[in-house]
């Protein structure tokens, strides 16, 4: 490599490594203020993360940066660059001329423009006003459809805002996948919802000692190979991961005294997305690609373990025993099977983050169907609650009975997230996808977790997916790992056959 290629490559790692350890330093301040941070000192904290957050915009668009990237982009260059060199100048690149194309009065306007629109949904939803919330979501509507101008519109409008969150998905591809799951899954529900056999689960919405509940969390974590030594395990209001740096990768979960379930699926879930984090290759540390590749793939082994593992017979056949043991009172009179089939049970509820592994998927749809609509057919905010009662009457049966446990429900659309819903679903199809490319290369996959050895399942998507953090493409992931394009029918198997079992349709 001539003198200076090299010379440059280290001042763009330089940038780069600076920028990254702004992002750690983000992090640790987000997760402190969300696990217990003094109330007094909120307000200035949340000053704070904003003005830090501004510098490391500032240098992902500097006139540095787009120095570097001009350079090391040319391609008598580029090609001299290494595997890793090449994706990091890629990554930057995408994000610099993004950034560059909207002008930055727009960018803080934006900014502050969610920030505000935070308190004022929550507010909404809290009175059941979608009135009060409409403003203000028409206004950040109207500032997505200005940046997707800016941005380029690719096949179509909407598909400039689901590229953020899932590069190379397109709208083209999500209407066939989405058509197709929806047509198997709509359905099964139905059939579900006929079946005369249905599980009782009142025993898990008992009292459940909290102290307990933590003890199973933490042995559970343990059991799937999260490495205590490289994180931790805190409570805060909302679940979540937070990976500051593969060797400080925390979690959160929730203890509710009368949901056994909650906690223990939310660790799981959590676990998940902190195993890929944790296990990113440490050549990778200090670049842009020391990260999950995209929602989907991580939301993919979220559910992997929370779903696929976690609510399988042969995962309980092994830790049933365990459990009942922490809870002899509630749980003595109750089998393994009834355990199995309560952890398990398919309601059309209104809620979507209190959905079943199946309904979870149709709740996905409509936000998907009606964020195109607003995007790609200029549906008008004012129409949204009538839109969405009608989904849910279409796909789930029923019909919210006011905006808050409707239209309201979610935070995204407040902080201008439209896109990412579809990222949930993906992470669904993905999970089921892997799993059947899985059991096909370690056949003993089901007797592993009967027998409570998770490590060597942790270890093989460690190998497939994990370590290549953000340097491969979630679709480069998928073909290599399965040999095909993402493809429903493996969640819509999954699904079919685990309640026909279940519910005996
Ligand atoms: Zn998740």
């Amino acid at each position: 490599m001539e003198q200076n290629v090299e010379q440059v490559l280290s001042s763009f790692r330089q940038l780069v490594r600076k920028i990254s350890s702004y992002h750690e330093a983000l992090g640790l301040l987000g997760w402190d203020l969300r696990t217990g941070a003094p109330r007094k000192g909120a307000e200035m904290r949340a000053d704070t993360i904003g003005m830090l957050s501004t510098e490391v915009f500032k240098l992902s668009i500097s006139e540095e940066m787009g120095g570097y990237i001009d350079f090391l982009s040319r391609s008598d260059v580029f090609d001299q660059l290494s595997d890793i060199d090449q994706r990091s100048v890629t990554e930057c690149r995408k994000e610099y001329e993004r950034s560059q194309k909207v002008p930055p009065e727009k960018i803080q306007k934006y900014s502050s423009l969610t920030t505000h629109a935070q308190t004022v949904w929550e507010e909404a939803k809290h009175n059941n006003d979608f009135k009060g919330f409409e403003p203000m979501l028409a206004e950040i509507v109207e500032m997505n459809r200005e940046f997707i101008d800016y941005w380029g519109v690719k096949d179509t409008r909407y598909d400039t805002l689901l590229d953020m969150y899932e590069p190379d998905m397109t709208v083209a591809k999500l209407d066939a996948v989405f058509d197709r799951l929806k047509s198997r899954l709509v359905p099964l529900l139905q059939k579900i919802q006929e079946s005369s056999d249905k599980p009782d689960n009142s025993f898990l919405k008992q009292e459940y000692d909290l102290k307990k509940q933590e003890e199973i969390g933490l042995f559970l974590l343990e059991q799937m190979g999260y490495d205590f030594q490289a994180g931790r395990l805190d409570e805060s209001e909302h679940p979540f991961a937070t990976g500051l740096n593969p060797g400080d990768v925390r979690i959160t979960t929730h203890y509710y005294p009368e949901d056994l379930m909650s906690a223990i699926f939310s660790s799981l879930h959590e676990g998940g997305h902190a195993l890929y984090e944790q296990n990113i290759s440490a050549d990778l540390v200090g670049t842009p690609l020391a990260t999950g590749t995209s929602m989907g793939i991580h939301e993919s082994q979220s559910r992997f373990w929370e779903n696929i593992v976690g609510r399988s017979r042969v995962f309980w056949d092994h830790y049933y025993d365990k459990l009942q043991s922490l809870f002899p009172k509630q749980l003595s009179g109750v089998t393994k099977e009834q355990f199995y089939r309560a952890a398990n049970v398919v309601e059309n509820s209104l809620i979507r983050i209190e959905a079943d592994e199946l309904t979870y998927n149709l709740h996905i749809i409509v936000r998907y169907e009606i964020e195109k609509m607003i995007f790609n057919e200029n549906l008008a905010v004012a129409d949204l609650p009538q839109v969405w009662n009608s989904k849910y009457e279409q796909y789930l049966g029923i019909t919210p009975p006011n905006d808050a446990q409707g239209v309201l429900q979610d935070v995204h659309w407040s902080g201008g997230d439209f896109g990412y819903f579809a990222s949930y679903s993906l992470g669904n199809m993905y999970a089921a996808q892997i799993t059947q490319t899985m059991r096909k290369e370690l056949p003993q996959f089901e007797d592993w977790i009967a027998a409570g050895n998770l490590l060597p399942i942790k270890d093989w998507l460690s190998d497939k997916i994990y370590r290549y953090g953000k340097s491969r493409t979630p679709s480069e992931l998928i073909m290599a790992i399965t040999g095909e394009e993402l493809n429903p029918d493996y969640l819509a198997d999954y699904l079919e056959q685990k309640y026909t079992e279940i519910y005996k349709l």
